[in-house]
């Protein structure tokens, strides 16, 4: 199923640092094999088509059953690795509840159900939570996705906004001198604990059941799944880019469709060229 890359070059980063023109094309459904790998899949831009508001994202039909067909066929080794909450996680794919690390690894069930939550500043982001409600309510179209251990301000339905939302959130955070950080995301800018990452999130999974010992695979649309690429990429693993966007990947797929097409065929013949 290999065919020609997109003709983008990712920037060579990290492990990824000996990806040639020619590397970068689509991982061969035949290069994974389902009893050996870990597949760890981005939500929003990689299974999901990006809207306008995280809240009015939409579940094509047959993606949960796919979900769970790929979880039996992993063994288990299937892990969501999103910016989202958990609980949000789980109310999109109910009644699937896969091992998830969300808010970019700050919270995460692991494959035996256990939850972890790493520490916050919880007294500095509640002070940071109504500074930033204020911001937003006298900035028409920028809006507050409040995850508890994080705070998204999404500016999707403003991009003229961009330079000012950032502004005020780096200034926000100079004031505070805590453990807390800016992400940014695609039309969105998060302020969440340091030291956790999609990277984080990956290697705690990959040193415990169902996911030890198996050979990663993670697919990422965004600039926060770099983090991701890297732990992978550094483990002979197989990192993917999905859609356009310099990248440290040397895998790429064309968007959300191509994904679900290539998790398809994984499921139906991973062993298969
Ligand atoms: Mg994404």
């Amino acid at each position: 199923m290999t065919r020609p890359a997109s003709p983008k070059l990712p920037r060579a980063r990290g492990a990824a640092r000996s990806a040639t023109r020619e590397a970068a094309r689509h991982p061969a459904a035949g290069d994974l094999q389902p009893d050996t790998t870990a597949l760890f899949l981005d939500i929003d831009g990689t299974l999901l088509e990006i809207a306008a508001t995280p809240a009015s994202v939409r579940v094509e039909p047959g993606t949960v059953e796919l979900l769970g067909r790929l979880q039996a066929r992993l063994g288990g080794a299937l892990a969501l690795i999103s910016g989202r909450p958990i609980d949000d996680v789980d109310r999109l794919f109910a009644p699937l509840r896969l091992p998830t690390a969300g808010q970019h690894g700050t919270e995460r069930r692991d494959g035996a159900g256990r939850f972890h939550r790493h520490d916050a500043p919880l007294i500095a982001l509640d002070r940071l939570r109504s500074r930033i409600a204020a911001f937003a309510a006298g900035t028409p179209g920028v809006l507050v996705e409040d995850k508890g251990l994080s705070i998204a301000v999404h500016y999707r339905l403003a991009p003229l906004q961009a330079s000012r939302v950032r502004d005020f959130l780096e200034q926000a955070l100079r004031a505070s001198d805590d453990d807390l950080g800016l992400q940014a995301g695609k039309m969105v800018l998060e302020i969440k604990p340091t030291g956790r990452n999609k990277g984080t999130a990956i290697a705690e999974f990959l040193a415990e059941p169902p996911f030890l010992g198996r050979v990663p695979a993670f697919l990422g649309d965004d600039v926060t799944d770099e983090f991701g690429f890297e732990v992978v990429s550094g483990r002979g693993g197989y990192a993917v880019k999905i859609g356009e966007g310099e990248t440290g990947a040397p895998w790429r797929l064309d968007g959300v469709a191509a994904t679900r097409a290539w998790l398809e065929r994984l499921c139906r013949d991973g062993a298969a060229p």
